[in-house]
């Protein structure tokens, strides 16, 4: 697990998450991503896409005895707003109005009002950073968990400082292990541009060390099978005789040669690329084992 620098207490509280966002194809990525982020904190993450079936979710939860700890949600969504949601969830005559809520928009002066209205006690604006996101949620479930005691206590003040300046997928680092210096300046260059944290390493023995050192600093590892010293197909090798089976690698190889892709897969990568790489290929493939991988 990466270190958040989020403190014991806070990973206890949050056990469960409940995500709420709209139909809207930003909305449907950046969800992915909070999830992702969630989930690498070891929460649990129960996504919905319809604000109609927020409370029900909630109360079979409660009465699972195994409530949800937090809800952050779209406010923008086309059949039910998050202010009616957030409401709703505040009137309830259970314990799910107690439930610490984050409101999610793009327009953060104008709602931030409406938000505290409805109830919310976060606010972030897109895009979400992954260091802001975990202090918000850290403020948040800790204010929360001391008022236990007081159940009269008035809503916190809502937090809006929270802005995000960076790109969303600044928490996804990229291992890139390739050989070729044209090759790698042109693969980091395409994956920092995107926002993805890129790591090179030059040879297959350098990837296994730089993975090996920090294995949860890596989601993702883009190996060239041609390398010298140790190429990619003993790389991964050793990697996977270790006993890492999780961390998706994808190989990169010059020509598509019958049989090529066999091997990889023999060898214990998940996906295969052929070079000249393309942008649309790569994003295609992070988003297929980085981000789908968080789906609930
Ligand atoms: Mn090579």
């Amino acid at each position: 697990m990466p270190d958040l620098g989020i403190s014991s207490k806070f990973e206890i509280i949050c056990q469960i998450s409940l995500i709420l966002f709209s139909l809207r194809f930003e909305s449907i990525e950046l969800m992915y991503i909070l999830a992702h982020l969630l989930k690498s904190a070891g929460m649990d993450v129960v996504v919905l896409r319809n604000g109609r079936e927020v409370i029900s979710t909630l109360q079979k939860n409660l009465k699972a005895q195994d409530p949800c700890t937090l809800c952050i949600m779209d406010i923008q969504m086309p059949d039910m707003s998050g202010y009616e949601v957030a409401k709703q969830i505040r009137n309830s005559e259970t314990e799910i109005r107690r439930l610490p809520m984050i409101a999610l928009s793009s327009l953060m002066e104008r709602d931030a009002t409406k938000c505290k209205e409805a109830g919310f006690d976060g606010f972030l604006s897109k895009p979400i950073r992954r260091e802001k996101l975990f202090q918000m949620l850290e403020r948040i479930l800790g204010a929360k968990e001391g008022e236990k005691e007081e159940p009269d206590i008035i809503q916190p003040q809502i937090l809006t400082q929270y802005s995000v300046r960076e790109e969303i997928k600044h928490s996804v680092r990229v291992l890139l292990a390739e050989d070729n210096p044209v090759n790698q300046k042109l693969a980091t260059l395409m994956l920092t541009k995107a926002g993805y944290r890129t790591e090179v390493a030059k040879n297959g023995n350098e990837a296994v060390e730089k993975y090996m050192a920090n294995p949860s600093d890596f989601d993702l590892i883009f190996m060239d099978v041609q390398m010298p010293e140790m190429d990619g197909l003993e790389a991964t090798r050793a990697i996977r005789d270790k006993g890492f089976d999780s961390i998706p690698i994808v190989a990169m190889t010059a020509h598509a040669m019958k049989g090529d892709r066999e091997k990889c897969l023999e060898a214990g990568m998940d996906d295969y690329i052929t070079k000249p790489i393309k942008r649309e290929i790569v994003f295609d493939i992070l988003e297929k084992w980085v981000f789908d991988r968080g789906k609930s």
